[in-house]
Formats: C-alpha cells, sequence, structure tokens
C-alpha cells in the first residue's frame, strides 16, 4: 500500500477530525503548524496528531484515540506520562512559586546529586535546554583550550546553535535541509565533520591539526540519525587521542544521560570524558539541560571566570524539582536492569515479527533505545541509516499508528521504552509490525 494511501486509511480509522481542525489553524500562526519541526509528519506525510495527555505508557490525542507512545518526548520521560511522585512534587513546589531569580537549595541538590551520579561531573551549570549545554560546552572547551577549530559527526545532532547545526540529525536529517541558511560561513568554519565510528578518520585529521582542535563533541550512542551504538573501541580511541593532543573530549549525553545507566553512556562503556552535556531526562519532562566536568574547566565559567554564560530562568525550581525526582528514581534497585530487559525483549520481538516477513531490516536496540531500520545493515553511521527504505518506513509508521502504536515520525529518531512499559504493551507492538511485514511483501 502507497503511503499516501496508507494515511488516507489511518485518518479514517483513527478519526483525526480535531487534530486535522487543530493544524488548520496552527498552520497559520506557527511555522509549519509546529514549535519544533519533526512533530510536523512532513517525512510520513499526513497531519500530526494533536495529543492532549499521557499517562504511564499510554499517550491520548485530541480525538481519544490512545496509543502506546515509544516517542516519550523524544526521550525525558523514562518513568512515563504523568509519573504520580512527579506530578505530586511539581504541585508541592509551584505553590511556593515558580521562579525567584537567585539561589535555592533545589539547585544545590541537583549539582550534588549529578556530580555523584555521572562520572566525568564535577562541576555542572544548569541551562534550559540541550541546545544551551552543547553551545555553552563548546565555548567554554574553546576558552579553556584557547583554540577554535572543533570536530562533530555525521548525523550526531547537538541542538541547533550555528557552529553545531552541520551535517545534523534529527530533524536535519529527518527534512534532508542542507546545512541551515542563516549560519554563516564564520560561524560554520571551524567546524570539521566526519564520519561517525571511524576512528581511522579522526587520528588522520589529529594528525594533521590535532594542536588546533578545542574540542570533539559526539554522541556516545547515536540517537539522532536512529539508534546507532559505538563499535568496538572507537569511544576508547577517542579518549586517547583527544588526552593526546590535548583537545576536550565532549560526550553529548542529552539523550543517552541516566537512559543507558545511571552514570550514562560513559558509565556503561567505562569511558571518561572531559565535559558532558545533559538535557531531557535531567528536567523530568520540563524545560532543562546541563553541562559541566572537570573542575578546572568549569573553574573558568563566569563568575567564577572569564567564559560567559548566563540564563533567566537556569535552575528553576519546578524543573529541578521534576528533574531530581526523576533521577532519585531511577535509583530505585533493578531500575535499570528492568530497562534492559524490556529493550531486549523489544529487539528480540520485533526480530520475530520481521522475520515472518521477506523485508530486509536491521534493529538496533542498546538498553531503553531501538530503531528498526529497513535495510540489510549493518546501521553503524549516518550512510548506512540513510539506506533504510524510507517509503518502507512511512508505510510502517502509518500502519503501527493505526493500531495503536505512536512512532516517532521518522526514520531518524530514536524509540524510547520507558520503565512503565508493560510485556502486554510490548506484545501489542509485536503483534501490529508481524502484521505489518507479513503483508508487505518484498518491497
Ligand atoms: C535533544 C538533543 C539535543 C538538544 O536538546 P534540546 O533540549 O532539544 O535543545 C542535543 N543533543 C542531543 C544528543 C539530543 O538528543
Amino acid at each position: 500500500m502507497q503511503g499516501s494511501e496508507m494515511s488516507a486509511n489511518a485518518r479514517e480509522i483513527l478519526q483525526m477530525d480535531r487534530s486535522a481542525r487543530l493544524m488548520q489553524r496552527a498552520v497559520k500562526r506557527l511555522p509549519g503548524g509546529v514549535n519544533s519541526p519533526v512533530r510536523a509528519f512532513r517525512s510520513v506525510g499526513g497531519d500530526p496528531l494533536f495529543m492532549h495527555r499521557g499517562e504511564g505508557s499510554r499517550i491520548f490525542d485530541a480525538d481519544g484515540n490512545s496509543y502506546v507512545d515509544y516517542v516519550m518526548s523524544y526521550g525525558p520521560l523514562i518513568l512515563g506520562h504523568a509519573h504520580p511522585e512527579v506530578v505530586r512534587v511539581l504541585e508541592e513546589t509551584i505553590r511556593g512559586g515558580t521562579t525567584f531569580g537567585a539561589p535555592t537549595e533545589l539547585e544545590v541538590e541537583m549539582a550534588e546529586l549529578v556530580c555523584e551520579i555521572v562520572p566525568s561531573m564535577e562541576m555542572v551549570r544548569m541551562t534550559n535546554s540541550g541546545t544551551e549545554a552543547t553551545m555553552s560546552a563548546i565555548r567554554v572547551a574553546r576558552g579553556y583550550t584557547g583554540r577554535e577549530k572543533i570536530l562533530k559527526f555525521d548525523g550526531n545532532y547537538h541542538g541547533h546553535a550555528d557552529a553545531l547545526l552541520v551535517s545534523a540529525g534529527s530533524g536535519v536529517a529527518t527534512l534532508g535541509l542542507p546545512d541551515s541558511p542563516g549560519v554563516t560561513k564564520g560561524a560554520a568554519k571551524d567546524t570539521a565533520v566526519l564520519p561517525y565510528n571511524d576512528l581511522g578518520a579522526v587520528r588522520e585529521l589529529f594528525e594533521r591539526e590535532g594542536e588546533e582542535i578545542a574540542a570533539v563533541i559526539l554522541e556516545p550512542v547515536g540517537g539522532n540519525m536512529g539508534c546507532v551504538p559505538p563499535v568496538e573501541g572507537y569511544l576508547e580511541g577517542l579518549r586517547e587521542l583527544t588526552e593526546e593532543h590535548g583537545t576536550v573530549l565532549i560526550f553529548d549525553e542529552v539523550m543517552t544521560g541516566f537512559r543507558l545507566s545511571r552514570g550514562g553512556a560513559q558509565e556503561r562503556f567505562g569511558v571518561t570524558p572531559d565535559m558532558t552535556c545533559l538535557g531531557k531526562i535531567i528536567g523530568g519532562g520540563l524545560p532543562v539541560g546541563a553541562f559541566g566536568g572537570k573542575r578546572e574547566i568549569m573553574d573558568m565559567v563566569a563568575p567564577s571566570g572569564p567564559i560567559y554564560q548566563a540564563g533567566t530562568l537556569s535552575g528553576n525550581p519546578l524543573a529541578m524539582a521534576a528533574g531530581l525526582t526523576t533521577l532519585r528514581a531511577t535509583g530505585e534497585p533493578g531500575f535499570y536492569d528492568e530497562l534492559e530487559r524490556l529493550g531486549t525483549r523489544w529487539r528480540t520481538g520485533m526480530a520475530e515479527a520481521a522475520s515472518a516477513g521477506e523485508r530486509p531490516f536491521s534493529i538496533n536496540q542498546i538498553g531503553s533505545m531501538v530503531s528498526m531500520f529497513f535495510t540489510e545493515g549493518p546501521v553503524t553511521d549516518f550512510g548506512s541509516a540513510a539506506r533504510s527504505d524510507t517509503k518502507a518506513f512511512k508505510d510502517f509508521f502509518w500502519h503501527m499508528l493505526r493500531r495503536g502504536i505512536y512512532l516517532a515520525p521518522s526514520q531518524y529518531e530514536a524509540g524510547f521504552i520507558s520503565h512503565v512499559h508493560s510485556d502486554e504493551d510490548l506484545e501489542k507492538t509485536f503483534e501490529a509490525a508481524r502484521e505489518w511485514f507479513v503483508s508487505a511483501g518484498r518491497g
């Protein structure tokens, strides 16, 4: 079935009238009808679902349809939607006011907890988004080293700051956008880009100009070209090269932090960067980011040092309360074992379902981050992710939606399993996937 037919079909069965009407209003006043590009369903066709509420692993749209949610707001909701304890703490905190522009105890508690949990963190600065975290970390790395060049990797997304919006993943990849208009040559000229998972290419670059490179920034597990784990030895190799050349190694753990283990990918892989960027889970569903690392580096941040960075709402009580509650919950015994169990179950269940058909597929999964690609694989970098049959993805997406499974509307977004997804949720997902693979033919 063609994507357009499928989407027409899906709409009939799903009752998307209210979403469609909201979209008609939205496009008149919001660019593309949305406040962040991937939400607009451009790469799968049709109108986005307008969401009304969430509960646990479920999300409910404006027309009252309910779905098993694998988007989870693109990562933050590791405890699921509207977790009772997060809601309770938010209600309690909000009665005392929402922001003071002065330090609070909650910020100290957050900083202490993050430094206790994340191996590379000796000091931390809170921000309002992951974008601010990476943008600021790059500034600090440049200020600290007195160097200007940075290295990033193709298909890694680090938010939308100018210097990092080069060969970026997520919506940039989904929409097939060239390097964005509005990013000046000046802002991008000091950003080198290499393929992900190719240590040889990094070694070559470092042999030529290692002493000029202020920072290497990467997603230790790629999550913005679909889920793409690092190959054996990649993170260790980057750690060695950067150490040798006095380059700051920055792990962008906005997605992987507190997800792949309590201490993030750095704990899971046993590789400690100089700086770490955080976001998503650390805000428990409220707008937050953070960056931090070695004391010697973070001491250069204003007001203890000369590198400027600030925020009117940074560290605000609501975000700190939701974040702290979430991070504390992840410390419960067996929390990550359960995520691991669900992730592994997802991979084997989906592989079984896909094997019932004749389509090529490749599944990447690490912990509770998952991706299904419609290609033989293996998928190890942006080039191989881009070989996935996006027409098949589109069809698959609408089929799953019709069956009550909400996936990100893009091949280039990872799926997220929360701690409250149930075995029944997964079974329902496998059943729907099997149906599609069996009926989809060879493609
Ligand atoms: C989501 C994300 C960002 C950007 O965070 P925002 O809060 O959306 O600005 C940066 N880096 C990575 C790895 C992300 O997944």
